[in-house]
């Protein structure tokens, strides 16, 4: 009697260990929201329809039925805890050149085309897929957006689309205009990539696939980038010995028997191999012509240049109950919902449907953890020279306060569309921890005019809550 008991209970655990042994993993938890499930839904679906309305989609069903399968497979296997009735998981192909893939709020996921077609294996899409679906199912979108502030609805759906089509898809040529509050909410904190990557090796063990897979695509994101970083890193940082702890936490989930069906897999990679190739984002955006300017000036014309000098008499503003600035009565005020710009006539426009500005000053928040003002201010240095490949390293930072708090000043040079500039970056951080920044931009022969007006207008601002 004793015996056969035990036999049963060997047996049960064998077929389990097929996929899994889950006693070990280690535990995730979804971070704090203050958002509900139904705003994730909302959200999600709304930056989705402009999503498949803005980005080119692949719109090939044998291609989107395989991703679909795949990640069906593993949205089947969100553990219970971090299921939420309302969510629907959904997987679009964007007919794009990159490896990337993003998530929105309550479900809507894209993968790039390019994404198809580097992957060396069906595991290692499922292994993207899988950190996407995580991304979703621990609400790293939301809870983002709870942590950069008190924003409505609209405005964080707006940054969300902001930052995927203004900012991830669109190379901007842009000073700064893809850098604010929305790429705060996709690109996720080192913690929440770490979440996910965690939660996605066991979501990929229960399904089957070995988690490995994911860690070995992440190598060949990094590998692919030959240097620059990837959409994908902006989006997805990697914390920090990525393939190591994913392998680590592989080695719990035992998966013995993994999924290797490459049938499937060579017949779809086959199959994009015969499309004409996918454009690069590049491409596309500079395509795009018809977009629309979402943000920012509402002007479409190219900034002359032609700016009168900034007035000596100053205007207060107060901005969303947060600071109060005074910048010369002479500049326009030009909010968004990623943050604020003043700039002279003739200063701001667009150029490529990406809003720009040659002179004058942008204010903005940036989520931030646990880092150094001074590593916090590399963070938005990186930002910057991801949309401004012409863009100088800092040549170094000079401590000041900002409105009372300690601050840094540091000045890079960008070689930008409209002419060789400068830009003068101010940061500090505010009390829970969100890192504050205004950027001054003015042309290289000005610069040193401007000098003086961007060290005024930063010694203005008043902190209100
Ligand atoms: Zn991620």
């Amino acid at each position: 009697m004793m015996k056969r008991q035990n036999r049963a209970a060997v047996l049960a655990l064998c077929v389990f260990s097929a996929f899994a042994v889950v006693d070990t993993q280690t535990r995730v938890t979804a971070p704090s929201n203050k958002y509900s499930a139904a705003d994730d839904v909302k959200l999600g679906r709304e930056a989705a329809q402009e999503v498949r309305q803005q980005m080119p989609m692949l719109n090939d069903d044998r291609v989107d039925d395989y991703v679909d399968r795949i990640g069906e497979r593993l949205a089947q296997q969100v553990p219970a805890e971090f299921q939420h009735r309302e969510f629907d998981y959904t997987f679009d192909v964007v007919n794009l050149a990159e490896i990337n893939a993003f998530a929105l709020p309550g479900g809507p996921m894209f993968a790039h085309r390019g994404m198809l077609e580097k992957a060396g294996s069906e595991a290692e899409i499922a292994g993207v897929l899988a950190h996407e679906i995580s991304h979703v199912a621990l609400r790293h979108g939301t809870a983002q957006a709870s942590k950069a502030g008190k924003y409505q609805m609209g405005q964080v759906g707006a940054a969300i689309v902001g930052a995927i089509i203004g900012g991830g898809w669109g190379e901007a040529v842009s000073t700064v205009g893809q850098l604010g509050f929305g790429a705060a909410f996709l690109r996720y904190s080192r913690d929440y990539e770490k979440q996910a990557d965690l939660l996605g090796a066991q979501i990929m063990a229960r399904s089957g696939y070995d988690p490995r897979a994911m860690a070995t695509m992440f190598q060949r994101i990094e590998k692919e980038s030959g240097g620059r970083a990837p959409e994908w890193l902006s989006n997805h940082p990697n914390p920090g010995n990525r393939a190591a702890y994913i392998t680590k936490e592989a080695q719990a989930l035992r998966v013995t028997n993994p999924v290797n069906d490459t049938r499937d897999f060579q017949t779809v990679q086959s199959r994009l191999a015969q499309m004409s190739p996918a454009m690069t984002s590049e491409e596309a955006a500079r395509r795009a012509k018809n977009g629309n300017t979402r943000t920012g000036t509402g002007s479409t014309a190219r900034p002359s240049g032609r700016v009168a000098a900034p007035s000596t008499r100053y205007t207060t503003y107060e901005e969303g109950g947060l600071f109060r600035i005074s910048v010369p009565s002479n500049w326009r005020e030009m909010a968004s919902e990623n943050n604020v710009t003043f700039a002279p006539e003739g200063g701001y426009g667009a150029i490529d449907n990406q809003n720009v500005f040659t002179h004058g000053v942008q204010i903005g928040l940036s989520r931030n953890e646990r880092h150094s003002l001074q590593e916090a201010t590399d963070e938005i240095l990186a930002s910057l020279a991801q949309s401004n490949r012409g863009m100088s390293r800092p040549s170094g930072y000079t401590r000041g306060t900002i409105g009372g708090r300690d601050a840094l000043r540091t000045v890079v040079a960008n070689n930008a569309e409209t002419g060789r500039e400068r830009l003068t970056v101010y940061t500090t951080q505010l009390q829970d921890g969100t890192l504050f920044y205004l950027i001054g931009v003015a042309p290289e022969g000005e610069a040193s005019a401007y000098d003086s007006v961007f060290q005024r207008v930063a010694t203005s601002i008043r902190f209100t809550r």
